[in-house]
């Protein structure tokens, strides 16, 4: 039995709602709209399966990437020969004690904020713009506003490439600006959050307030990753791509924003080629004229 069978056996004749598909596009999971085909796609909705997709990795050396909401991925023209994993059902889980939240990595940022707000929570007002997953939050220690995902975590959990659980520190996951130390683990599953008592109706405000300014100085019309670029340490990067004068700079279907440098967009069926050429045209200018070396921020797959 080939790995395609083993992964197929896993759903067949089983009452799970986990959606596995073979061929399927990726343009159809990331915010570009962008990238090939998955050999497998895999919606998982329960720890065991999660599990045994760690095992069969390790076991059949089968390429496994997980992915989240997709809005901060540009994924490969050729798509990606292995199975994708997309996190839901037993993943999607939100509990709050007290202050404490106990949410699973499929969670959309989203729907994390209105909740909290909903109880009265601070903390995560800064996140109802930003499109993605906990999981991929946690991942890419997300944020906005001087506010970033992982100082309110308390714990993370993720699982080990041989489907064991691990409950990690906030510590342990090292934390730092658009970065964590969480890539190690096969997965990241869930998080314990911290967040603080407030007014419900101030925190709903001040959440209302920055996904109002986000949305009136960053695109949300057309399709992209958010920021392309990493802000260089004393600098911002899309600011240094606007003084370099390439604010709508096109290459193939693929354009810089004319309303935030740091966006580029899917205009007119970019090709993920058509985005990293634009990517290196813009590093290359940035250094040769302004000595600053950008570091990308969005996640590439199938690469
Ligand atoms: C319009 C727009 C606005 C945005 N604004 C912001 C912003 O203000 N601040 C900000 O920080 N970001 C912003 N982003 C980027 C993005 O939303 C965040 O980085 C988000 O946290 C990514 O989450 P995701 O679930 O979409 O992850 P994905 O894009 O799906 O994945 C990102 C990376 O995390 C990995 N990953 C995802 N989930 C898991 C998991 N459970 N286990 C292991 N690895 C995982 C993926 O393999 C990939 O490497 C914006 C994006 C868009 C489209």
């Amino acid at each position: 039995m080939g790995w395609k069978e083993e992964l197929a056996s896993l759903t067949q004749n089983r009452n799970t709602p986990s959606k596995l598909r073979f061929d399927e596009p990726l343009s159809k999971y990331n915010y570009f709209g962008i990238g090939g085909n998955a050999a497998a796609y895999f919606e998982v909705s329960t720890t065991d399966e999660l599990a045994h997709v760690a095992r069969l990795k390790k076991r059949r050396s089968v390429p496994v990437a997980i992915i989240g909401r997709g809005s901060n991925l540009l994924v490969s023209d050729a798509g990606y020969p292995g199975i994708v994993i997309r996190l839901s059902g037993d993943f999607n889980r939100l509990e709050f004690d007290r202050n404490r939240v106990e949410v699973g990595a499929g969670v959309s940022l989203p729907r994390l904020s209105k909740i909290a707000a909903s109880h009265g929570l601070s903390g995560v007002e800064f996140a109802l713009g930003i499109p993605g997953s906990v999981g991929g939050a946690l991942i890419m220690n997300a944020g906005a506003w001087g506010s970033s995902f992982g100082d309110l975590v308390e714990r993370v959990q993720v699982m080990t490439d041989k489907g064991e659980f691990v409950n990690l520190s906030h510590d342990d996951a090292q934390f730092s600006y658009r970065h964590s130390g969480l890539r190690s683990y096969f997965c990241v599953t869930g998080a314990t959050l911290t967040l603080t008592h407030g007014d419900a109706g101030e925190v709903e405000n001040l959440m209302q307030d920055l996904y109002n300014q986000k949305i009136t100085s960053q695109p949300f019309a057309e399709e992209n990753a958010g920021c392309m670029f990493k802000n260089p340490s004393g600098h911002s990067a899309g600011k240094l791509i606007d003084e370099c004068g390439l604010k709508g700079h096109r290459i193939g279907g693929a354009e810089v924003s004319k309303i935030h440098g740091n966006f580029i967009l899917n205009l007119n069926s970019a090709t993920a080629h058509d985005v990293l050429s634009l990517v290196r045209h813009i590093q290359d200018h940035v250094k040769r004229e302004r000595g600053v070396d950008l570091e990308m921020e969005v996640q590439l797959l199938g690469f």
